[in-house]
């Protein structure tokens, strides 16, 4: 059943740096919001042909009255494709209210409290909108949470990778996606039973053992990715993909400080996205998941004009290369793989 059918109102997200515990606190159920796949043409006539194919997919859905379901959408200036579907979201869904939270691209203390600040606006909107309160004790809770679930999602990265559960890389992103659709209490209960029966597959020993793979990249919200490559042999042990383990990355915020604040840095200081400042940062925590994992093959997918990893690409190039490790750059457009992407993994896989 869906949230809307179980009477569950809803709020819908799109990028990383969005502190759901707000949402989740104002009695709203965080719904990241994954596009259409077919394009029916609406959103090209909204948003300029150059524009990230995940905005646009949403845009697609949005156009079509798939959204309405809302009571409520934030979006970030994480990018100029974010910023701009903000501002076409209000004329194409105005009964569902939109609010642009501006994200720091630093994730220093002067970050930080410059983040906080917008957090209490957006605080204040949920408020308004959802007419509620959020209390302080609300938001702990809130935090709580969802600290459970992210150390519950990296504790299955770790059993996947160490293979002490057997579960494929495509069964992974689907759990990590639906984590991000669905209550904290609700995700959690789903990932435990998940990770009860993988365990009891890696005990037969039939787990797959082709090269290793991780997946890294931007908005990859399709599994199909990963099943094309396990449909060749390959094992996917790991991702560094934005709504995967990037999401699980945000430390437990700092219970000792006001809970805006300490939202504000856990937020910042995650994983990162290549629209913060700190490149190095972003590169070498890729390398140092490389060096934990030590899969065979790195398989960087990137969404076409996604100026923020584009912009990156060369440098991380580098970063892979120096860690030794081959690796095969897609770019996609939000579409679930063609022929020509099946060669190409085909003989990316021979080569490793
Ligand atoms: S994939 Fe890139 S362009 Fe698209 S929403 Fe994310 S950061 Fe923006």
């Amino acid at each position: 059943m869906t949230l809307e059918q179980e009477g569950i109102a809803s709020a819908g997200w799109f990028c990383g740096y969005t502190p759901i515990e707000i949402l989740d606190a104002a009695g709203m159920a965080p719904v990241r919001i994954t596009g259409e796949r077919a394009s029916s043409g609406v959103a090209d006539s909204l948003m300029h042909t150059n524009i990230c194919p995940y905005v646009k997919a949403c845009l697609e859905s949005a156009a079509g009255g798939k959204l309405d379901f809302l009571k409520g959408a934030v979006f970030t200036n994480g990018c100029d494709a974010q910023r701009r579907f903000y501002d076409i979201w209000r004329s194409v869904v105005p009964d569902v209210p939109a609010f642009l939270l501006a994200v720091p691209r630093r994730g220093d203390d002067a970050g930080a409290l410059a983040f906080a600040a917008r957090l209490a606006e957006f605080k204040d909107w949920a408020e308004e909108t959802f007419e509620t309160q959020i209390t302080d004790d609300k938001l702990r809770e809130s935090i709580r949470a969802y600290a459970k679930l992210r150390k519950a999602l990296a504790g299955m990265d770790d059993a996947r990778e160490s293979g002490e559960i057997d579960m494929p890389g495509s069964r992974a992103m689907e759990i990590y996606l639906e984590a991000q659709k669905t209550p904290p209490g609700a995700a959690l209960d789903m990932l435990e039973k998940e990770i009860a029966a993988a365990k009891a597959r890696a005990a037969t020993g039939n787990a797959a053992k082709g090269p290793r793979l991780l997946l890294a990249g931007n908005m990859t919200d399709d599994p199909e990715l990963a099943r094309m490559f396990e449909s060749y042999g390959a094992t996917v042990v790991s991702d560094a993909l934005c709504a995967g383990s990037r999401f699980s990355s945000t430390a437990p915020p700092d219970p000792d400080i006001p809970p805006l604040k300490a939202l504000a840095r856990a937020y910042l200081r995650k994983s990162p996205c290549p629209r913060m400042v700190d490149a190095d940062d972003y590169a070498s925590r890729l390398v140092r998941k490389i060096e934990a994992t030590k899969p065979d093959g790195v398989v960087f997918h990137i969404l076409k004009f996604c100026d923020a990893h584009l912009y990156d690409m060369p440098f991380i190039r580098d970063a892979l290369r120096s860690a030794g490790v081959r690796t095969l750059i897609i770019e996609g457009d939000y579409t679930s793989g063609s022929g020509q992407l099946a060669t190409r993994a085909q003989a990316f896989l021979e080569t490793i």
